[in-house]
């Protein structure tokens, strides 16, 4: 009977959630940012790993920002007073998901943010793949694109995020066909913050590894000012 009742229930949220994609809006990436994630998506790049680096930096910047707000703001916090950033591997699912509760972002944001405003480093990172000599996708955080890192190891991520200013919104993409931005049929899950989650590709699945996971925490994030979650699968 119980597993009766899971499975309605999971059954009606996939629901909600179709009904809620047949009411996304599409958006095209900006022409440099489409080049990009070509690039990427088939790229055979080595480094993929610096994906974990990327998130995790962009995650303390969005909780230094409401850290910073705070100072002016006293009731900023409120709605998510731990500042962290939690990463969960789900083995079964072939999923990553990163979460901070940092400043969040606004279904604007995202969309601006998130692939239609390109960067000026977008096409420096683009000319420096171009040439033999200077490509390594791991400078990809130094021309301010890292986000997309994510698709090095996804061929499909989903962002849903919750800024004090907005209703939680998803933007999600492939990577091939633009991105989607809707209102999160979830409601607000998340207080405040982001939630990325990394549909791996099969030739990244070595990552959805909690030891793997924590090792490249320790090799390339051991600084970070945030306490770093990760969720250990039990055994
Ligand atoms: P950079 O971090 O150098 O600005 P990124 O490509 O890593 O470049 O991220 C692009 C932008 O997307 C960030 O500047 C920020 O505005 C937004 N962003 C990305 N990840 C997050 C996050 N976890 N929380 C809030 N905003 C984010
Ligand atoms: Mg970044």
């Amino acid at each position: 009977v119980i597993f009766f009742a899971v499975a309605v229930k999971a059954e009606g949220e996939a629901d909600e959630m179709e009904q809620a994609k047949e009411q996304a809006e599409s958006h095209e990436f900006e022409t440099e940012v489409n080049k990009l994630m070509k690039l990427i998506i088939n790229s055979i790049y080595k480094n993929k790993e610096i994906f974990l680096r990327e998130l995790i930096s962009n995650g303390s910047d969005a909780l230094d920002k409401i850290r910073f707000l705070a100072l002016t703001d006293d009731k900023a916090l409120i709605s998510n007073p731990h500042l962290n950033v939690t990463i969960k591997a789900d083995r079964e699912n072939k999923k990553i998901v990163i979460t901070d509760s940092g400043i969040g972002m606004t279904k604007e944001n995202l969309i601006n943010n998130l692939g239609t405003i390109a960067k000026s480093g977008t096409s420096e990172f683009l000319k420096a793949m171009e040439d033999e000599e200077t490509a390594d996708s791991s400078l990809i955080g130094q021309f301010g694109v890292g986000f997309y890192s994510a698709f090095l190891v996804a061929d499909w991520v989903t962002v849903a995020s919750k800024h004090n200013d907005d209703d939680q919104y998803i933007w999600e993409s492939d990577a091939e066909n633009g991105f989607k931005v809707y209102k999160d049929p979830r409601g607000n899950t998340l207080g405040r913050g982001t939630e990325i989650t990394l549909n791996l590709r099969e030739d990244a699945l070595e990552y959805v590894d909690d030891d793997t996971l924590r090792d490249l925490i320790t090799k390339y994030s051991q600084f970070i000012n945030f306490p770093i979650y990760l969720w250990a699968t039990s055994t």
